[in-house]
């Protein structure tokens, strides 16, 4: 038999990661709203119980949630990165194999057990999390991925299972797949849904029960993966060396319109220097810079552009990507534009180790050393005393283009001086 899977996922994850700092807000009906406090990103399982929808825009809600008693927060996006990782590497000791498969969830392939050896495995590993990290998981087991995945939101959805399910074997999983919509399956999108519903396969059961050659018509080998799959055949591998990135953005729209040449620049820069810092930590050099700006496309006269530069030299250096990102700004600014968004995308990324020189843009070897130990620097620093202790003067001081975050908790696991107190008398 296949060794079983399991897919492990946080419970209302950045919810969570609020509730497991603060003591005052555990149990509490909570929220947490998307960039510049725009919508209801997340919810508590408190919140859920109180009906408030996910999606609200949060001026809508306000009222309701100030009524209701409702905690609201700013999205905590280092805290939430940083549990993230925490929970991955704590996952990573547990099993043997591990796909880490978004910031909240995760692949495992298990030792192969007996069925209650299983389930025993799973509920140690739920009150270990907790224990450890203070976050609530629900793990679904099975025999393929898209079978786990199912397993998984029966866990979350019956609070008698108490936060595990298991399939393997299960002599009721017909009846669970019955009672699963097909387009709620992992893996089918609007248009596969749709061809299903017009072949009157309306749930799960219905699709691993169809005709292969169908399926194989209509949908090739990813349809029959997936048939297979539904049918406990494992089909779908465990990914557990993570692709090298192929390129990398970061942006953000602004809490307030940009009008002015200086606050563009700043508000790139900011980009750059974090762009730069995704690349040292994912160990790769960029051979292509590109920035883009733009208005508001609700507003009239909309304004949007991008530049790129080419770099002769592939590089890491937040200094040379600052030199190579501020012309374009320059170039891309427009007087009079209310300016909503912009960013940077970092293409070609290349492993750092092999650097392809320039003939003609000779760096001598000490040259560069000096700057990687320069940049490793500034990055320990900025990890031991929190981000941007360290800051490059381009960034600005008092960036009035941020995003708009009223209702943000503390960097808790990022920030030394955030760290929780403990009174003990
Ligand atoms: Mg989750």
């Amino acid at each position: 038999m296949a060794p079983p899977l399991a897919l492990i996922d946080c419970n209302n994850f950045y919810a969570s990661c609020e509730q497991a700092f603060d003591p005052a807000v555990l149990g509490r009906p909570l929220v947490v709203l998307s960039n510049n406090d725009g919508c209801i990103v997340a919810r508590s399982r408190e919140a859920r119980q109180l009906g408030i929808a996910m999606g609200t825009p949060y001026f809508q809600a306000a009222d309701q949630l100030r009524r209701l008693d409702v905690v609201v927060r700013s999205s905590n996006y280092a805290l939430y990165g940083d549990m993230s990782q925490r929970v991955m590497a704590f996952l990573g000791r547990w099993v043997p194999d591990l796909e880490v498969y978004s910031i909240d969830e995760a692949f495992a392939r298990l030792p192969a057990l007996p069925p209650d050896g299983l389930n025993r495995w799973a509920a140690e590993l739920r009150v270990a999390v907790r224990q450890q990290l203070g976050l609530p998981i629900a793990v679904g087991l099975a025999s393929s991925k898209v079978l786990a995945k199912l397993a998984n939101r029966l866990a979350k959805r019956d609070p008698a299972r108490v936060g595990v399910c298991n399939l393997i074997g299960d002599p009721e999983l017909d009846a669970h797949l019955a009672r699963v919509p097909v387009e709620d399956l992992w893996g089918v999108g609007r248009r596969l849904s749709r061809w299903c519903r017009m072949r009157g396969l309306s749930s799960a059961l219905d699709l691993a029960r169809a005709d292969p050659a169908l399926i194989r018509q209509g949908w090739g080998v990813v349809g029959l993966r997936l048939q297979q799959e539904l049918r406990g055949i494992s089909c779908l591998p465990l990914e557990t060396v993570a692709t090298p990135k192929q390129d990398t953005c970061c942006s953000r729209s602004f809490g307030a319109p940009v009008l002015d040449r200086q606050s563009l620049r700043e508000a790139v820069a900011t980009h750059v220097v974090r762009g730069a810092e995704k690349l040292r930590r994912q160990r790769q050099r960029t051979a292509r810079l590109t920035v883009f700006v733009r208005t508001s496309p609700f507003s009239s006269g909309f304004y949007a552009n991008s530049a790129t530069a080419v770099l002769p030299l592939a590089t890491q250096d937040t200094g040379v990507l600052l030199q190579a990102a501020l012309p374009l700004v320059d170039h891309l600014y427009r007087p009079g534009c209310a300016f909503r968004k912009a960013g940077v995308l970092l293409q070609q990324l290349q492993p750092e180790e092999q650097l392809q020189h320039h003939l003609l843009q000779a760096a001598s070897p000490a040259q560069l050393q000096r700057r990687e130990r320069l940049m490793q620097a500034v990055d320990r620093l900025n990890r031991r005393f929190g981000a941007g202790t360290l800051q490059w003067a381009v960034v600005g001081l008092q960036p009035d283009w941020c995003m708009r975050r009223h209702h943000l908790s503390s960097g808790y696991t990022t920030r030394l001086g955030d760290l929780p107190l403990v009174q003990a008398r």
